[in-house]
């Protein structure tokens, strides 16, 4: 077994403690000793002087679920950017998107909804042949990681199973089938359940049936799973939204989780304020609440989720058909120019969250397009589309989106704030229930979020070292202890002796992002070293692109 010596660094070891000077010995996958005079004979010594020696980072909010089923080779080239930020474990099956289950009758849908995040060739998932939890991670754990990957059981599939991307209310044959799947993904070590609500099939779910399956939550996993929501909304509806997942902490006694807390649109950025409140005031009355954030002021999704639900019933196609068709088309655009999102948004002509109202089309751009000929038109805003196809934004954007068979991505600005105010951003960092997460992946195509590539890094330059509103500590318990505790690993996200051996050796002076919107692909400054359980992934090191060395994370390891 390899033996290695960290020396003369200056460890934080992520549960909030203050740095120490010390030294750390990892043997095969785990730290054996840490602290002044751990060091002993090893085989290799990496001299960490002047760095900070940290657990790796941990990221609650990826969309790899496709990424990860790649081979290995291919998955290093679209995973270098989390390796070289420092992240060596991942979280996927967010905001209630995944792969599984699948069925034959599922499948087309699933496709559609997942487009955004699949890379070009990822063609086998979603597929019946590997339709549920069990047999994508055994696939993940025999294909090969370069860090370690949990899941979230995502409702959406759950859902389109038996009743497709259709409006009504599961009947109780069906979300007794939910239950039982739901069940099984976490009997086989999901981590609980997450939701989509301004995605369809999300978009049409009623509370009843996300407390059903809460309680399987609760029931199955105790105080271990939770059940972490992308809400029902971050402008008009933020407060009403955040209130329908406190109730579901309430009612339920199950954990929950906002996943990237956020408000969007400039109207809606003071609201922050009132939602951390209203978090911490439901954990004084014993509600277990949690969240994660991205530390930028646009977002990365699916060009979908501009239009409202009723366009959306049925699928993407027949949205495609509805803008085929010249008057359903005008009561579309209509709409998007014009809704006022209100609560309750589930009735069926309602409307949870529209971006487009919510920040204006000069703030939402195109991210990728699926064909070549399209391609120019990646990075434009819409105001920009409009110009450049001569016509209204909403009619372009609509045409490219026909002409693209759905497969467009968006990055929407204006979220908690802009580049001149990231007040918003302030006061997320700073609440303490707060995780750093990126919800960015790059997918190999388009410009992806620069996030994928810099998101942690950022904190630990401008919060940290700039504005100095996080202490170092502060802001590494939040990439790493704090998570795992959220996840309930045993071993991950601290260093000490026994626990494992991922690992981040930066330079706090020089750490930061590079990535920017235009230019993404921008490895960040200043991480010098990642370990994954004992072993060295960035920078890319000939020992190991032979054999990955992440693990597939089952809840309770
Ligand atoms: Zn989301």
């Amino acid at each position: 077994m390899s033996r290695f010596l960290i020396r003369g660094g200056t460890i934080v070891d992520g549960t909030g403690a203050p740095p120490v000077a010390g030294d750390l010995v990892v043997e095969g996958d785990r730290v054996v000793a840490m602290g002044e005079g751990a060091a002993a004979t090893a085989d290799r010594v990496i001299d960490a002087n002047g760095l900070i020696v940290a657990p790796g980072f941990i990221d609650l909010h990826s969309h790899a679920d496709l990424i990860v089923t790649l081979p290995p080779e291919r998955q290093r080239v679209l995973q270098e950017g989390r390796l070289a930020q420092g992240i060596t474990t991942e979280i996927v099956g967010n905001c209630g998107l995944g792969v599984f289950p699948a069925s034959a009758e599922s499948m087309i849908e699933l496709r559609a909804i997942v487009a955004w995040m699949t890379p070009p060739d990822a063609t086998e998932w979603p597929s019946p042949a590997w339709g549920d939890f069990a047999s994508w991670s055994a696939h993940l754990e025999s294909n090969g990681l370069w860090n370690n990957v949990g899941a979230m059981q995502p409702h959406g599939p759950l859902r389109m199973v038996s009743a497709g991307l259709s409006r009504p209310a599961p009947t109780p044959e069906l979300l007794a089938r939910m239950s039982r799947d739901l069940h099984a993904a976490l009997e086989a070590g999901a981590f609980g359940l997450t939701t989509g609500l301004i995605y369809p099939p999300g978009i049409f779910t009623q509370p009843e049936e996300i407390e059903t399956l809460a309680r399987v939550v609760r029931e199955v996993c105790g105080d271990a799973g939770f059940v972490a929501s992308h809400i029902r909304g971050s402008s008009e509806t933020l407060i009403p939204a955040v209130e329908e997942l406190v109730g579901v902490g309430k009612t339920t006694r199950a954990r929950v989780h906002h996943s990237h807390n956020e408000a969007v649109g400039r109207a809606h950025w003071g609201k922050i304020g009132k939602v951390l409140a209203i978090e911490e005031q439901a954990r004084k009355s014993g509600i277990s609440i949690a969240y994660d954030m991205f530390p930028y002021t646009a977002a990365a999704t699916m060009m979908v989720a501009i239009y409202p639900p009723w366009a959306l019933e049925g699928g993407v196609d027949r949205l495609l058909e509805r803008l085929g068709d010249p008057a359903m088309r005008r009561s579309i655009g209509e709409a998007v120019e014009k809704t006022t999102p209100a609560w309750p948004p589930w009735t069926p002509d309602g409307w949870p969250h529209n971006l487009v109202k919510a920040v204006g089309w000069d703030l939402v751009t195109v991210g990728s397009v699926g064909s070549a000929a399209n391609r120019r038109y990646e990075g434009m805003t819409l105001t920009e589309l409009g110009r450049a196809m001569k016509k209204t934004p909403f009619d372009a954007i609509s045409d490219l989106m026909i002409e693209e068979n759905g497969v467009v991505s968006q990055l929407i600005h204006g979220i908690s704030g802009d580049e001149s105010h990231d007040e918003g951003m302030d006061a997320l960092l700073s609440d303490r229930a707060g995780a750093v997460c990126t919800d960015a992946n790059d997918f190999g195509k388009g410009r992806p979020h620069p996030a994928a590539f810099g998101a942690f890094p950022r904190v630990l330059a401008r919060w940290v070292r700039e504005k100095k509103l996080l202490t170092l500590q502060e802001a590494v318990r939040k990439m790493t202890g704090y998570p795992a505790s959220l996840l309930s690993l045993r071993d991950r996200g601290v260093l000490r002796a026994g626990a494992f051996a991922d690992i981040v050796l930066f330079d706090a002076k020089t750490v930061g992002s590079t990535a920017t919107y235009a230019e993404p692909r921008r490895q960040a400054d200043g991480i010098r070293c990642v370990l994954v359980n004992g072993r060295q992934v960035w920078p890319a090191n000939a020992e190991v692109t032979t054999s990955p060395p992440g693990r597939f994370l089952r809840r309770g390891a």
